[in-house]
């Protein structure tokens, strides 16, 4: 049999179903969304069942609430509480679930080629092929962790599955009682309690904080024989700030809660490796390389590719130029696929900016205050926040400035003239995405999408289709908790908040975006259960 032979769907109250009979008798479309995370879900959220027959392929059976991971590292939440099963999502749809990883996409034929998490002794999936049928796809794979080929990666933790919290909570523990025992040395002791955070981002931040309100709420309580003075928290982060794509104010603000709180946070630095029970990292300013023994390290210093992804970039048309995602046009549409066919939301997605680099350049050349045709380094230290507020993609690359200048001052004549600034413009364009890799914007993205294919179903012509408006992202800040009961939030436009009351607005945004009563309901449950009883501290 051919790839499209014998192709069934797994229904989702255990029947199964040949793709091929659906589709003669049945006038809806084969929609095929690859992810079940963010992305994934909002689409889902926006369809007709009437209109498609849809299935959902991904290694994991549930949708993870990743914003309020992090709590689950240290037993504030519970990690049950932050998934919701996909099936269960599909069920109102009446929609189907495959257990598999997409491998590829043949987009010509229009078949995905999965994989089974559990498949055994090389059995296909379906008869003779893994080959699986579309009309409609939708990419949703997301994003992960990026190790910029520092050595040691094994020795690190990292907090994007449910499996990693597990991991890391596990770990925790493990450390707080193993230095609780009588045959451990004062060195293992503050080995074990050092917990070392490479990546000054939200995901670093937020662990920090946790683990800062564990310490302060339930250890003393719980663990007398260990002095609270060695347990230490450590944030490396390579740019000047912590917090970097947030408002300059966010970062000053939770640098200096940190400072209070005694978490040690190391900026300018970049961890070159981990050994077992050390991180070594170097001071960018000083050259000098320092050694930090840790007894859990958690590595978030940002997000790149799914091996998915790198397929399907490397096999599209050389107008994929972007290094971290797929591109788009502005209705989320794959360049280089058939129209309306393939589209692509969330992290594993951008759609690049028309001109990016030419409309910045114009703005250059208008600074340029003694027309010269370059920059000097303080015209470019001045020109930088002001090209930020207009471009904020540009943030992460100018919150390295010397960096940049140095790099990209090729003839190093301590000057940037406009080649040299084109030159880094285009490098800044394809090494990022134009929007944050975030739950807001994959959320977004998958409404708009969903919507979309909703109201094409029954469009008729080509014009009307044209009609349909782009999508368009609509920022509703940014939103970091800190611990003790603090949480900054970042509106844009320099609009920051944070301290009192802040606390309620963290737990109400979250409670209000969560997808069903019962997880609603169970996070609740262990609030309330943490405010009475602190946090579970077994293993
Ligand atoms: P994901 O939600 O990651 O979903 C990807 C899905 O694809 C998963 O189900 C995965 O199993 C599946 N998949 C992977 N490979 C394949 C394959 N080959 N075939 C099929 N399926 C595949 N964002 C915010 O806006 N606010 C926050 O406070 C926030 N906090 C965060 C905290 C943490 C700890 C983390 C890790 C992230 C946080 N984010 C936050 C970012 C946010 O979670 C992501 O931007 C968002 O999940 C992206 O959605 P997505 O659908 O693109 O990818
Ligand atoms: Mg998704
Ligand atoms: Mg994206
Ligand atoms: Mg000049
Ligand atoms: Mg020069």
């Amino acid at each position: 049999g051919g790839p499209k032979n014998l192709v069934m769907t797994h229904g989702c109250k255990g029947s199964v179903l040949k793709a091929e009979e659906i589709h003669e008798n049945d006038p809806r479309q084969r929609l095929v969304i690859l992810g079940s995370g963010w992305g994934a879900v909002s689409v889902i959220n926006q369809l007709d069942h009437k209109k498609f027959h849809v299935t959902v392929v991904s290694p994991t059976n549930y949708f993870l609430f990743t914003p309020l991971l992090p709590s689950a590292t240290v037993g504030t939440l519970e990690l049950r509480s932050l998934i919701e099963p996909v099936r269960r999502l599909l069920a109102k749809l009446g929609g189907y679930y495959l257990e598999a990883r997409a491998e590829d996409v043949d987009f010509e034929n229009q078949l995905v080629e999965v994989s089974g998490v559990n498949k055994s002794e090389g059995r296909k999936f379906y008869g003779m092929s893994d080959y699986f049928p579309y009309d409609k796809l939708v990419i949703a794979v997301g994003s992960e962790s990026m190790t910029h080929g520092v050595e040691g990666m094994e020795y690190c933790n990292f907090l994007k599955s449910i499996t990693d919290a597990r991991d890391i909570r596990r770990k925790v523990m493990e450390n707080f009682e193993k230095a609780s025992l009588p045959t451990t040395t004062d060195e293992e002791r503050r080995q074990l309690l050092s917990f070392v955070i490479c990546g000054g981002g939200p995901t670093g931040v937020e662990f920090a904080a946790e683990l800062y309100d564990f310490l302060n709420e339930d250890l003393v309580g719980y663990f007398p024989a260990i002095p609270p003075e060695e347990v230490q928290v450590h944030i490396i982060q390579s740019a000047g700030h912590i917090l970097n794509t947030y408002d300059l104010k966010i970062s000053e603000m939770t640098e200096a809660k940190f400072k209070r709180d005694n978490i040690n946070v190391i900026t300018g630095a970049r961890v070159g490796k981990v050994n077992p029970t050390s991180v070594i990292y170097k001071d960018k300013a000083t050259g000098k390389e320092v050694e930090i023994p840790f007894g859990v390290c958690l590595w978030s210093t940002g997000v790149g590719m799914t091996p998915l992804v790198k397929t399907l970039v490397a096999k599209l048309p050389t107008s994929q130029s972007n290094k971290h995602a797929i591109e788009t046009d502005a209705y989320m549409r794959v360049l280089g696929t058939p129209k309306e066919t393939v589209y692509a939301i969330g992290d594993c997605a951008t759609i690049p900016q028309p001109q990016f680099v030419g409309k910045v350049m114009e703005y250059i050349k208008e600074h340029d205050t003694n027309n010269d045709g370059t920059l000097s380094y303080e015209e470019f230290k001045s020109l930088a926040n002001k090209i930020v507020a207009k471009h904020s993609i540009l943030k992460v690359f100018l919150a390295h400035i010397d960096e940049v200048f140095e790099k990209y001052d090729m003839d190093h004549n301590g000057k940037l003239d406009f080649d040299e600034i084109q030159a880094f413009l285009r490098d800044a364009e394809k090494s990022c995405t134009a929007l944050p890799a975030t739950a807001q914007v994959a959320n977004q993205q998958g409404t708009f999408v969903g919507k979309r294919i909703n109201t094409i179903y029954d469009l008729t012509s080509a014009e009307e289709i044209e009609k349909l408006p782009p999508f368009k992202y609509t920022h509703l800040g940014s939103l970091a908790y800190i611990g003790g009961n603090d949480a900054v939030l970042d509106m844009g436009r320099g609009m920051v908040y944070s301290g009192l009351g802040s606390e309620y607005m963290w737990r109400s945004v979250y409670f209000t975006e969560q997808v069903s009563m019962r997880t609603r309901l169970l996070l609740l449950l262990d609030w309330s259960k943490r405010a009475v009883f602190g946090r579970d501290i077994s293993k």
